[in-house]
């Protein structure tokens, strides 16, 4: 290694403290919580071949692996605060380091979140971060809160990322801008920071979407002891590219099939949340405040499992229904 594991670190990694007490380069990071407010910690670790492709530019792979953290801060509605990097590597390649970089601490001083620590060693590459975030005591979302005939929302635009991989992986043909938009969901997604704060105090319960929102939304029932009804009308709206009937051709897709990377797709980093009926017009304050897209799909119910039903309210069953784990 031409720089040390030392020079690396400062050299790509180590900026000022600015809001930490102790940043980078001792033997802990030191963080003092503001008043009242309780600590809210998660990690995700990104590793190669499973999480993203060996050739993935660096910006993006910097980007997404901040990004799919503050997005688990986002759906406990915590304002992000400080995260620490751990990184195997397997060379020490310096314009790749600088790009990577140049991803992760774009992304995290959008956020006024700062790196105070990490780990760096040689190995397959790997990325491991843990963030931190701040939360008034007692406010965070969590999956356990939702109760039957409250509403299910979700944010901006679902199964983009599924269009991406399936194209990438060559199992499907995007046309080039529609290819373009789908990569940059897929690469860098959204963390909604701002509506998980919006939401404090107003949604029941919040997860965010990173297995696809059957599986996710499944998180909540379970933990919230509640089943739920989905609307496939309010689904079809959800991607981004246009899952309606009549955009699903000119991307050779079915409708069955956009709607099933919707339901299914994964990577999509929105928020899933419930909130109740009454808060309607808090939800939409939430959405205009933090410039998001809200949908409401469906609504929770006291009968357990997950159902579909059409615009006219009629049960979606059959082959469809089943595919997609819908009881
Ligand atoms: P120790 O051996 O005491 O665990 P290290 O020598 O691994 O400490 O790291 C030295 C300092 O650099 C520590 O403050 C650590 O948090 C920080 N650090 C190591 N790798 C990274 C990284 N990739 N990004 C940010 N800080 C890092
Ligand atoms: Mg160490």
């Amino acid at each position: 290694m031409a720089l040390g594991e030392f020079g690396l670190i400062e050299r790509f990694f180590k900026r000022p403290a600015r809001r930490a007490v102790v940043g980078v380069g001792d033997d802990c990071a030191v963080w003092q919580p503001g008043a009242g407010m309780q600590l809210a910690i998660s990690t995700d670790m990104l590793v190669e071949g499973r999480h993203f492709f060996p050739d993935v530019d660096p910006f993006s792979l910097g980007h997404k692996a901040l990004a799919v953290n503050l997005s688990d801060l986002a759906a406990c509605g915590a304002t992000p605060a400080a995260f620490t990097l751990a990184l195997a590597l397997p060379t020490v390649d310096e314009a790749w380091l600088a790009e990577f970089a140049r991803g992760l601490l774009t992304l995290a001083d959008a956020h006024a979140c700062e790196l105070i620590g990490g780990d760096t060693t040689q190995g397959p590459l790997n990325l491991c971060i843990t963030v931190l975030g701040e939360v008034p005591a007692g406010l965070a979302l969590l999956r356990s809160g939702a109760k039957a005939g409250d509403e299910v929302y979700v944010s901006g635009t679902l199964g983009d990322a599924r269009l991406a991989l399936l194209a990438l992986q060559g199992q499907l043909r995007l046309p080039d801008n529609a290819l373009a938009l789908a990569r940059q969901r897929l690469e860098q997604p959204t963390p909604r920071v701002a509506l998980g704060l919006a939401l404090r105090g107003v949604a029941s319960s919040a997860i965010d979407l990173s297995d696809g929102l059957v599986g996710d939304l499944g998180h909540i029932l379970k933990a919230s002891g509640c089943g739920a009804t989905l609307n496939t009308q309010a689904l079809s709206q959800l991607m981004l590219m246009g899952s309606s009937a009549s955009a699903a051709p000119t991307l050779a897709l079915s409708s069955d099939q956009a709607l099933t990377a919707v339901l299914n797709g994964g990577d999509d980093y929105e928020l899933l949340f419930t909130a109740p009926a009454t808060s309607r017009e808090a939800v939409m304050q939430a959405a205009l405040k933090s410039a998001t897209r809200v949908t409401r799909i469906g609504q929770m119910d006291a009968q357990h499992g997950l159902r579909l039903v059409d615009a006219q309210g009629k049960p979606v069953t059959g082959e469809f229904a089943s595919f997609n784990h819908f009881a």
